[in-house]
């Protein structure tokens, strides 16, 4: 495994800036000029910071960096979708999506190269989990977002929904979560921040411990654990039950409602027993359902399930009082599925 030596600022929190201030013996309100260079003007090197003395700059740069990855492509939509395919310095690719739906600007960021959970109808799965991601290069996507948007757009949300499994790179994700939020960060609100697991329950307890009143989204996808755990193989580690317990808990503490997100796939979860058998797991918990057709990879024999399967489903659901919203297929001609650009960069590496 490849360790990132160099530690980008983006990596850092005020406090650890600050300390790295005093013994480099300049005065701690260089930090807070350091990374209002960063969030606020965008600066990627050194150089450009030049309220700093030039001496300073350059012991910075010894051993730092400001950032440690690059934009390596945008690929665009109709829909004002945008996925960047981001550069690591080991040479690994990851896939951060930029999504526009009027005035709500939201960037969602992977979290780990690869992952372990193997979903079976994810392309992210079929490479396995190659390493979690560091805090620099999870709040570097949301950074990169940002500097590409046009003077008059703003950053309005972040959703951790792209590559990995946010809750098995804990502590990262909750360091890049506090950068996200934290007034000399990127300033985005705790309630438009979302962290999506697909149900690791002793990560969703701890996190319902950190004091940061996040959005939490649970990829539930079935209502039993003998179909969950057919597509999602981790789920028999863990259980629905389980599942299910944490997400009472985290709302007890927090206060915050919980997505519950769910793809449909015909033949396997769509059925109108599937969605009777959800309102009996969900019973009594405040939540939305956000379903999702499937979004089909090419390499799995999936398909979603027919316009009226759909309706029928989500019918049934509000039928019984939960909240739905039907999502759309924003990503279908960028190949937005998760994972599905890096794969392909992999096919022609392997080609190449
Ligand atoms: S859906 Fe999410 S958790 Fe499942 S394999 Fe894909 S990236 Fe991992």
């Amino acid at each position: 495994m490849i360790k990132i030596q160099t530690v980008s600022i983006t990596s850092l929190s005020l406090a650890e800036l600050e300390a790295l201030c005093i013994v480099m013996k300049e005065p701690v309100y260089r930090a807070r000029q350091i990374l209002s260079w960063v969030y606020d003007k965008g600066a990627t090197t050194f150089d450009q910071m030049s309220n700093l003395s030039k001496d300073f700059r350059r012991k910075l740069s010894e051993k730092h960096r400001v950032i440690q990855t690059n934009v390596d492509t945008i690929t665009q939509t109709a829909h004002g979708t945008e996925k960047f395919l981001i550069h690591l310095a080991d040479d690994n690719v990851i896939e951060s999506v930029l999504l526009r739906e009027g005035k709500r600007i939201t960037a969602c960021v992977s979290t780990q190269v690869g992952c372990a959970m193997a979903c079976r109808f994810c392309a992210s799965g079929l490479l396995g989990l190659e390493r979690n991601l560091t805090t620099g290069e999870i709040v570097e996507q949301v950074l990169h977002i940002k500097n590409h948007l046009l003077p008059d757009e703003h950053l309005t949300n972040i959703v951790f929904m792209g590559i990995g499994e946010p809750l098995a790179n804990y502590d990262n994700v909750v360091k890049s979560l506090r950068i996200m939020n934290a007034e000399w960060g990127l300033g985005i609100g705790a309630r438009h921040i979302t962290i999506s697991t697909v149900g690791a329950a002793d990560g969703i307890r701890r996190l319902a411990q950190e004091g940061i009143q996040v959005n939490l989204a649970i990829s539930l996808h079935a209502a039993d654990d003998m179909i969950r755990s057919q597509i999602i193989p981790s789920n028999k580690k863990i259980g629905i039950k389980n599942i299910i317990a944490a997400a009472r808990e985290y709302f007890e503490i927090t206060r915050r409602d919980i997505s519950f997100e769910y793809i449909l796939i015909d033949g396997v979860n769509a059925a109108k027993q599937d969605a009777e058998s959800l309102v009996q797991l969900l019973k009594g918990i405040q939540c939305n359902m956000n379903v999702l057709p499937l979004n089909p990879v090419k390499e799995f024999n999936l398909k979603p399930p027919s316009r009226e399967t759909i309706e029928l489903f989500c019918k049934t659901l509000e039928k019984h009082g939960l909240v739905v919203t039907v999502r759309k297929k924003k990503g279908d001609n960028i190949n937005a599925a998760c994972g599905q650009l890096r794969l392909q960069r992999h096919k022609i590496l392997w080609k190449n």
